[in-house]
Protein backbone atom coordinates (compact mmCIF):
# COMPACT_ATOMS: atom_id res chain seq x y z
CA UNK A 1 0.00 0.00 0.00
CA UNK A 2 1.48 3.53 -0.66
CA UNK A 3 1.89 6.18 1.69
CA UNK A 4 -0.77 7.90 0.07
CA UNK A 5 -3.32 5.57 0.43
CA UNK A 6 -2.54 5.06 4.22
CA UNK A 7 -2.09 8.69 4.86
CA UNK A 8 -6.01 8.66 3.30
CA UNK A 9 -7.67 6.31 5.49
CA UNK A 10 -5.87 7.53 8.55
CA UNK A 11 -7.62 10.72 7.71
CA UNK A 12 -10.52 9.36 7.75
CA UNK A 13 -9.66 7.46 10.62
CA UNK A 14 -9.02 10.71 12.27
CA UNK A 15 -12.24 12.63 10.73
CA UNK A 16 -14.19 9.03 12.24
CA UNK A 17 -12.94 9.22 15.76
CA UNK A 18 -13.74 13.31 16.89
CA UNK A 19 -13.70 11.94 20.59
CA UNK A 20 -11.86 8.88 22.30
CA UNK A 21 -15.19 7.12 22.36
CA UNK A 22 -15.19 7.46 18.35
CA UNK A 23 -12.17 6.22 18.43
CA UNK A 24 -12.41 2.91 20.76
CA UNK A 25 -15.69 2.84 18.43
CA UNK A 26 -14.07 2.36 15.51
CA UNK A 27 -11.03 -0.09 16.57
CA UNK A 28 -13.93 -2.25 17.95
CA UNK A 29 -15.76 -2.15 14.22
CA UNK A 30 -12.02 -2.98 12.25
CA UNK A 31 -11.28 -5.78 15.04
CA UNK A 32 -14.82 -6.97 14.63
CA UNK A 33 -14.49 -7.09 10.96
CA UNK A 34 -11.20 -9.47 10.91
CA UNK A 35 -13.24 -12.01 13.21
CA UNK A 36 -11.84 -10.79 16.90
CA UNK A 37 -14.29 -11.69 19.60
CA UNK A 38 -15.44 -9.02 21.95
CA UNK A 39 -15.05 -10.46 25.64
CA UNK A 40 -16.80 -8.16 28.82
CA UNK A 41 -15.32 -7.68 32.01
CA UNK A 42 -18.40 -8.13 33.95
CA UNK A 43 -18.16 -12.22 32.40
CA UNK A 44 -17.22 -15.05 32.06
CA UNK A 45 -14.07 -15.69 29.29
CA UNK A 46 -13.95 -18.69 27.46
CA UNK A 47 -10.70 -18.20 25.60
CA UNK A 48 -8.95 -20.79 23.79
CA UNK A 49 -5.50 -21.49 21.53
CA UNK A 50 -5.60 -19.79 18.67
CA UNK A 51 -8.38 -17.43 19.20
CA UNK A 52 -8.44 -13.59 18.74
CA UNK A 53 -10.06 -10.89 21.27
CA UNK A 54 -10.98 -7.67 22.45
CA UNK A 55 -12.12 -6.28 25.64
CA UNK A 56 -12.63 -2.67 26.42
CA UNK A 57 -12.79 -0.77 29.17
CA UNK A 58 -15.31 2.23 29.97
CA UNK A 59 -15.55 2.71 25.80
CA UNK A 60 -12.54 4.43 25.58
CA UNK A 61 -9.80 1.83 26.26
CA UNK A 62 -9.51 -1.33 24.35
CA UNK A 63 -6.85 -4.35 24.49
CA UNK A 64 -6.81 -6.66 21.89
CA UNK A 65 -4.99 -9.79 21.52
CA UNK A 66 -4.31 -13.17 19.85
CA UNK A 67 -3.26 -16.47 22.18
CA UNK A 68 -0.79 -18.70 19.61
CA UNK A 69 -2.28 -21.84 18.69
CA UNK A 70 1.10 -23.57 20.50
CA UNK A 71 3.05 -22.60 23.75
CA UNK A 72 4.16 -19.60 24.01
CA UNK A 73 7.31 -18.55 25.85
CA UNK A 74 6.76 -13.96 26.29
CA UNK A 75 4.47 -11.42 25.34
CA UNK A 76 4.67 -8.39 22.94
CA UNK A 77 2.69 -5.67 24.20
CA UNK A 78 1.82 -2.26 22.04
CA UNK A 79 0.37 0.54 23.52
CA UNK A 80 -0.76 4.03 22.37
CA UNK A 81 -3.59 6.19 23.80
CA UNK A 82 -7.18 7.29 22.55
CA UNK A 83 -6.97 11.04 24.20
CA UNK A 84 -6.49 14.40 23.00
CA UNK A 85 -6.53 18.02 24.88
CA UNK A 86 -9.74 19.53 24.69
CA UNK A 87 -12.22 21.41 26.32
CA UNK A 88 -15.25 19.63 28.07
CA UNK A 89 -18.65 20.42 28.09
CA UNK A 90 -19.57 21.35 31.42
CA UNK A 91 -22.74 20.25 33.57
CA UNK A 92 -25.53 23.26 32.90
CA UNK A 93 -23.23 24.41 29.84
CA UNK A 94 -25.52 27.35 28.51
CA UNK A 95 -24.62 30.90 29.61
CA UNK A 96 -26.20 34.22 28.31
CA UNK A 97 -23.87 37.09 27.78
CA UNK A 98 -25.20 40.97 27.57
CA UNK A 99 -28.86 39.17 26.72
CA UNK A 100 -28.16 38.77 23.28
CA UNK A 101 -26.13 35.89 23.16
CA UNK A 102 -25.31 31.95 24.09
CA UNK A 103 -22.30 30.89 25.10
CA UNK A 104 -21.14 27.16 26.41
CA UNK A 105 -18.73 26.68 29.50
CA UNK A 106 -16.14 24.60 29.15
CA UNK A 107 -13.02 23.66 30.84
CA UNK A 108 -9.48 22.37 29.74
CA UNK A 109 -9.36 18.44 29.60
CA UNK A 110 -5.31 18.25 28.93
CA UNK A 111 -2.60 20.72 28.12
CA UNK A 112 -3.47 22.14 25.14
CA UNK A 113 -2.41 25.33 23.19
CA UNK A 114 -5.18 27.61 22.80
CA UNK A 115 -4.66 30.04 20.27
CA UNK A 116 -5.51 28.05 17.54
CA UNK A 117 -8.64 26.68 19.61
CA UNK A 118 -9.76 30.32 18.21
CA UNK A 119 -12.30 31.58 14.83
CA UNK A 120 -12.48 27.87 13.48
CA UNK A 121 -15.53 25.76 13.17
CA UNK A 122 -16.48 23.57 16.14
CA UNK A 123 -18.57 20.92 16.81
CA UNK A 124 -19.38 18.41 20.08
CA UNK A 125 -18.45 14.89 20.17
CA UNK A 126 -18.43 12.10 22.70
CA UNK A 127 -20.96 10.12 24.71
CA UNK A 128 -24.76 10.12 26.32
CA UNK A 129 -26.11 7.84 29.43
CA UNK A 130 -29.38 6.80 29.04
CA UNK A 131 -31.65 4.59 31.17
CA UNK A 132 -33.49 2.13 29.35
CA UNK A 133 -36.50 1.21 30.57
CA UNK A 134 -37.30 -1.85 29.81
CA UNK A 135 -34.33 -3.64 31.02
CA UNK A 136 -33.49 -0.85 33.37
CA UNK A 137 -29.82 -1.14 32.10
CA UNK A 138 -27.74 2.20 31.48
CA UNK A 139 -27.20 2.55 27.89
CA UNK A 140 -24.28 4.57 26.26
CA UNK A 141 -25.11 6.53 23.05
CA UNK A 142 -21.84 8.00 20.60
CA UNK A 143 -22.95 11.53 19.73
CA UNK A 144 -21.28 14.10 17.01
CA UNK A 145 -23.13 16.93 15.98
CA UNK A 146 -22.13 16.61 12.67
CA UNK A 147 -22.15 20.39 11.64
CA UNK A 148 -20.62 23.79 12.66
CA UNK A 149 -22.41 24.50 15.89
CA UNK A 150 -19.65 26.48 17.69
CA UNK A 151 -16.60 29.19 17.23
CA UNK A 152 -14.31 30.53 19.62
CA UNK A 153 -14.17 34.47 18.12
CA UNK A 154 -11.10 35.93 19.13
CA UNK A 155 -10.64 39.56 20.81
CA UNK A 156 -9.92 42.46 17.81
CA UNK A 157 -6.46 43.85 17.45
CA UNK A 158 -8.12 46.60 18.61
CA UNK A 159 -9.75 45.62 21.52
CA UNK A 160 -6.50 43.14 22.71
CA UNK A 161 -3.05 45.15 22.03
CA UNK A 162 -1.41 42.27 23.73
CA UNK A 163 -2.60 39.50 21.25
CA UNK A 164 0.59 39.74 19.81
CA UNK A 165 2.82 40.06 22.27
CA UNK A 166 2.30 37.10 24.45
CA UNK A 167 -1.28 37.17 26.16
CA UNK A 168 -1.95 34.27 28.96
CA UNK A 169 -5.33 32.81 27.53
CA UNK A 170 -8.12 32.22 30.36
CA UNK A 171 -10.07 29.48 30.27
CA UNK A 172 -13.47 30.77 31.96
CA UNK A 173 -13.23 34.22 30.16
CA UNK A 174 -11.29 33.92 26.83
CA UNK A 175 -12.03 30.24 25.68
CA UNK A 176 -15.62 29.94 25.97
CA UNK A 177 -17.36 28.96 22.51
CA UNK A 178 -20.21 30.82 21.27
CA UNK A 179 -23.73 28.72 20.36
CA UNK A 180 -25.89 30.98 18.92
CA UNK A 181 -28.20 34.04 19.47
CA UNK A 182 -30.36 34.38 22.87
CA UNK A 183 -33.20 32.07 20.45
CA UNK A 184 -30.78 29.68 20.74
CA UNK A 185 -31.63 29.78 24.83
CA UNK A 186 -32.40 25.76 26.16
CA UNK A 187 -31.93 23.91 22.72
CA UNK A 188 -28.48 22.88 23.16
CA UNK A 189 -28.96 19.60 25.19
CA UNK A 190 -31.68 18.94 22.77
CA UNK A 191 -29.03 19.23 19.81
CA UNK A 192 -26.88 16.09 21.93
CA UNK A 193 -29.84 14.39 22.22
CA UNK A 194 -31.47 14.73 18.52
CA UNK A 195 -27.50 13.78 17.23
CA UNK A 196 -27.44 10.70 19.92
CA UNK A 197 -30.91 10.12 18.67
CA UNK A 198 -32.61 10.17 22.30
CA UNK A 199 -34.77 12.33 24.35
CA UNK A 200 -33.19 15.13 25.77
CA UNK A 201 -34.85 13.93 29.33
CA UNK A 202 -33.69 10.88 28.70
CA UNK A 203 -30.00 12.14 29.37
CA UNK A 204 -28.77 10.99 32.62
CA UNK A 205 -24.93 11.74 31.88
CA UNK A 206 -22.33 12.94 29.41
CA UNK A 207 -19.02 12.96 28.28
CA UNK A 208 -19.07 15.82 25.80
CA UNK A 209 -15.99 17.47 24.24
CA UNK A 210 -15.07 20.19 21.59
CA UNK A 211 -13.57 19.18 18.17
CA UNK A 212 -12.24 21.08 15.40
CA UNK A 213 -14.34 21.02 12.47
CA UNK A 214 -11.70 21.26 9.89
CA UNK A 215 -10.73 18.21 7.51
CA UNK A 216 -7.81 16.32 7.19
CA UNK A 217 -5.22 17.84 4.74
CA UNK A 218 -2.46 16.07 3.05
CA UNK A 219 0.00 19.22 1.69
CA UNK A 220 3.22 20.32 0.92
CA UNK A 221 5.27 21.06 -2.28
CA UNK A 222 5.25 17.02 -2.72
CA UNK A 223 1.98 16.44 -0.63
CA UNK A 224 4.82 15.09 1.97
CA UNK A 225 2.49 16.52 5.06
CA UNK A 226 -1.05 15.82 6.74
CA UNK A 227 -2.37 17.58 9.23
CA UNK A 228 -5.46 16.88 11.34
CA UNK A 229 -6.67 16.98 14.72
CA UNK A 230 -5.70 14.44 17.75
CA UNK A 231 -2.73 12.76 15.39
CA UNK A 232 -1.46 12.63 18.94
CA UNK A 233 -1.99 10.14 19.48
CA UNK A 234 -4.22 8.09 17.03
CA UNK A 235 -1.73 8.53 14.43
CA UNK A 236 0.43 5.57 16.70
CA UNK A 237 -3.19 3.94 17.69
CA UNK A 238 -4.08 3.57 13.82
CA UNK A 239 -0.28 2.65 12.58
CA UNK A 240 -0.32 0.13 15.69
CA UNK A 241 -3.79 -1.47 15.11
CA UNK A 242 -2.24 -1.90 11.49
CA UNK A 243 0.63 -3.41 12.92
CA UNK A 244 -0.96 -6.00 14.75
CA UNK A 245 -3.37 -7.29 12.42
CA UNK A 246 -0.54 -7.72 9.92
CA UNK A 247 1.86 -9.80 12.20
CA UNK A 248 1.85 -13.16 12.29
CA UNK A 249 1.82 -13.72 16.44
CA UNK A 250 2.85 -16.75 16.11
CA UNK A 251 5.18 -17.41 19.25
CA UNK A 252 3.90 -14.67 21.73
CA UNK A 253 1.11 -13.52 23.03
CA UNK A 254 0.59 -10.32 21.31
CA UNK A 255 -1.43 -7.52 23.09
CA UNK A 256 -2.80 -4.27 21.36
CA UNK A 257 -3.59 -1.66 23.58
CA UNK A 258 -4.89 1.84 23.36
CA UNK A 259 -5.98 3.63 26.52
CA UNK A 260 -7.64 6.81 27.72
CA UNK A 261 -6.79 9.59 30.01
CA UNK A 262 -2.85 10.02 28.93
CA UNK A 263 -3.64 13.63 28.49
CA UNK A 264 -4.34 13.78 32.26
CA UNK A 265 -2.11 11.55 33.91
CA UNK A 266 -3.16 8.16 33.31
CA UNK A 267 -4.99 7.52 36.74
CA UNK A 268 -7.95 6.57 36.01
CA UNK A 269 -10.17 3.09 36.19
CA UNK A 270 -9.13 3.03 32.27
CA UNK A 271 -5.87 4.76 32.11
CA UNK A 272 -2.39 2.96 31.66
CA UNK A 273 -2.03 3.65 35.92
CA UNK A 274 -5.40 1.33 36.05
CA UNK A 275 -5.28 -2.75 36.49
CA UNK A 276 -6.93 -2.64 33.12
CA UNK A 277 -3.60 -4.29 31.45
CA UNK A 278 -2.80 -6.06 34.11
CA UNK A 279 -6.19 -7.41 34.96
CA UNK A 280 -6.79 -8.64 31.03
CA UNK A 281 -2.72 -10.20 30.74
CA UNK A 282 -3.77 -12.32 34.44
CA UNK A 283 -7.08 -13.25 33.51
CA UNK A 284 -5.97 -14.76 30.36
CA UNK A 285 -3.12 -17.08 32.13
CA UNK A 286 -5.81 -17.72 34.62
CA UNK A 287 -8.47 -18.81 31.75
CA UNK A 288 -5.90 -20.49 29.79
CA UNK A 289 -5.32 -22.48 32.79
CA UNK A 290 -1.68 -21.00 33.99
CA UNK A 291 -0.58 -20.01 37.15
CA UNK A 292 0.85 -16.96 38.40
CA UNK A 293 4.49 -18.29 38.24
CA UNK A 294 3.53 -18.57 34.40
CA UNK A 295 2.21 -15.35 34.27
CA UNK A 296 5.56 -14.04 36.22
CA UNK A 297 8.15 -16.02 34.14
CA UNK A 298 6.41 -14.74 30.59
CA UNK A 299 6.67 -10.85 31.68
CA UNK A 300 10.64 -11.37 32.28
CA UNK A 301 10.70 -12.42 28.42
CA UNK A 302 8.71 -10.16 27.21
CA UNK A 303 8.28 -6.67 25.40
CA UNK A 304 6.29 -2.81 25.49
CA UNK A 305 6.50 -0.71 22.79
CA UNK A 306 4.92 2.58 24.13
CA UNK A 307 3.43 4.55 20.85
CA UNK A 308 3.30 8.06 21.11
CA UNK A 309 4.23 11.11 18.72
CA UNK A 310 7.17 13.06 19.66
CA UNK A 311 8.44 16.69 18.56
CA UNK A 312 9.52 17.20 15.45
CA UNK A 313 12.33 19.38 14.84
CA UNK A 314 10.26 22.61 14.33
CA UNK A 315 11.64 24.83 11.00
CA UNK A 316 11.09 28.28 12.80
CA UNK A 317 12.86 27.42 16.12
CA UNK A 318 15.18 24.52 15.66
CA UNK A 319 17.00 25.47 18.53
CA UNK A 320 14.23 24.49 20.74
CA UNK A 321 15.32 20.85 20.06
CA UNK A 322 18.29 18.65 21.78
CA UNK A 323 21.43 19.45 19.44
CA UNK A 324 22.59 15.85 18.66
CA UNK A 325 18.71 13.85 19.14
CA UNK A 326 17.19 15.71 16.02
CA UNK A 327 13.78 13.93 14.34
CA UNK A 328 12.67 15.12 11.30
CA UNK A 329 8.94 14.65 9.34
CA UNK A 330 9.41 11.33 7.30
CA UNK A 331 12.93 10.86 9.01
CA UNK A 332 11.28 7.62 10.46
CA UNK A 333 10.09 6.46 13.92
CA UNK A 334 11.54 8.07 16.96
CA UNK A 335 13.41 6.45 19.47
CA UNK A 336 12.81 8.55 23.00
CA UNK A 337 15.30 8.58 25.68
CA UNK A 338 15.08 10.51 29.26
CA UNK A 339 18.01 9.88 31.77
CA UNK A 340 15.07 10.38 34.34
CA UNK A 341 12.98 7.52 32.76
CA UNK A 342 10.42 9.58 31.69
CA UNK A 343 10.74 7.34 28.78
CA UNK A 344 11.48 4.01 29.60
CA UNK A 345 13.89 3.26 26.76
CA UNK A 346 16.99 2.37 28.38
CA UNK A 347 19.89 0.74 26.40
CA UNK A 348 18.50 -3.07 26.41
CA UNK A 349 15.02 -1.95 25.56
CA UNK A 350 16.67 0.36 22.52
CA UNK A 351 18.58 -2.69 21.02
CA UNK A 352 15.62 -4.65 20.61
CA UNK A 353 13.77 -1.84 18.98
CA UNK A 354 16.64 -1.25 16.88
CA UNK A 355 16.84 -4.88 15.82
CA UNK A 356 13.12 -4.97 15.04
CA UNK A 357 13.40 -1.90 12.75
CA UNK A 358 16.42 -2.92 10.80
CA UNK A 359 15.18 -6.01 10.31
CA UNK A 360 11.50 -4.40 9.06
CA UNK A 361 13.73 -1.93 7.17
CA UNK A 362 12.52 0.72 8.47
CA UNK A 363 14.66 4.40 9.26
CA UNK A 364 15.18 4.85 13.61
CA UNK A 365 15.72 8.64 14.90
CA UNK A 366 16.32 9.30 17.96
CA UNK A 367 14.63 12.21 20.48
CA UNK A 368 15.75 13.60 23.49
CA UNK A 369 15.14 16.59 25.25
CA UNK A 370 17.74 19.42 25.33
CA UNK A 371 19.36 19.11 28.49
CA UNK A 372 17.92 22.57 30.05
CA UNK A 373 14.10 21.61 29.30
CA UNK A 374 12.10 19.91 31.09
CA UNK A 375 9.55 17.38 28.57
CA UNK A 376 6.33 15.53 28.85
CA UNK A 377 6.14 12.26 29.49
CA UNK A 378 4.14 8.99 28.31
CA UNK A 379 2.05 5.88 29.23
CA UNK A 380 4.52 3.57 29.00
CA UNK A 381 6.62 4.49 32.51
CA UNK A 382 3.46 4.53 34.06
CA UNK A 383 2.20 1.69 33.06
CA UNK A 384 5.06 -0.34 34.05
CA UNK A 385 3.90 0.52 38.14
CA UNK A 386 1.02 -1.88 37.13
CA UNK A 387 2.84 -4.27 34.03
CA UNK A 388 6.52 -4.23 34.81
CA UNK A 389 8.74 -5.41 31.74
CA UNK A 390 11.54 -4.37 29.31
CA UNK A 391 9.86 -1.40 27.79
CA UNK A 392 10.81 1.22 25.16
CA UNK A 393 9.25 4.47 24.35
CA UNK A 394 8.65 5.56 20.60
CA UNK A 395 6.36 7.92 18.37
CA UNK A 396 6.37 9.81 15.11
CA UNK A 397 7.65 12.87 14.70
CA UNK A 398 5.49 15.63 14.27
CA UNK A 399 4.91 19.63 14.63
CA UNK A 400 2.36 21.50 17.08
CA UNK A 401 1.87 18.86 19.47
CA UNK A 402 -1.32 19.72 21.34
CA UNK A 403 -2.94 22.35 18.64
CA UNK A 404 -6.51 21.39 17.13
CA UNK A 405 -4.37 20.83 13.88
CA UNK A 406 -1.12 18.90 14.07
CA UNK A 407 1.07 18.33 11.27
CA UNK A 408 3.12 14.89 10.81
CA UNK A 409 4.35 13.14 7.85
CA UNK A 410 2.81 10.89 5.17
CA UNK A 411 5.79 8.31 5.04
CA UNK A 412 6.22 7.64 8.85
CA UNK A 413 2.55 6.02 9.24
CA UNK A 414 3.33 3.40 7.24
CA UNK A 415 6.83 3.10 8.84
CA UNK A 416 5.46 2.29 12.09
CA UNK A 417 2.93 -0.53 10.47
CA UNK A 418 6.02 -2.02 9.23
CA UNK A 419 7.95 -1.93 12.06
CA UNK A 420 5.11 -3.20 14.77
CA UNK A 421 4.03 -6.37 12.30
CA UNK A 422 7.96 -6.97 12.37
CA UNK A 423 7.46 -6.79 16.43
CA UNK A 424 4.73 -9.34 16.26
CA UNK A 425 6.01 -11.69 13.83
ZN1 LIG B 1 0.41 11.69 23.23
Amino acid sequence: MTDLTISKELAQFLEASPSCFHAAANMKKALENENYTELYENRKWQIRPGGKYFVTRNGSSLIAFTIPAREFSGMRILASHSDSPAFKIKENPELESDSHYIRLNTERYGGMLCAPWFDRPLSVAGRVIVKDPSSGTFLTKLVNVDRDLLLIPNLAIHMNRDANTGYKYNAQKDMLPLYGSLTAKGTFMKTVADAAGVEEDEILGHDLFLYNREKASIWGASGEFISCGRLDDLQCTFASLRGFLAGAKKDCLAVHCMLDNEEVGSTTKQGAASTFLRDTLLRIHDCLGMSREDYLIHLADSLMLSADNAHAVHPNHTEKSDPSNRPYINGGIVLKFNANQKYCTDGVSAAMFRDICKRAEVPVQTFANRSDMAGGSTLGNISNTQVALNTVDIGLPQLAMHSPYETAGVKDTEYLIRATAEFFA
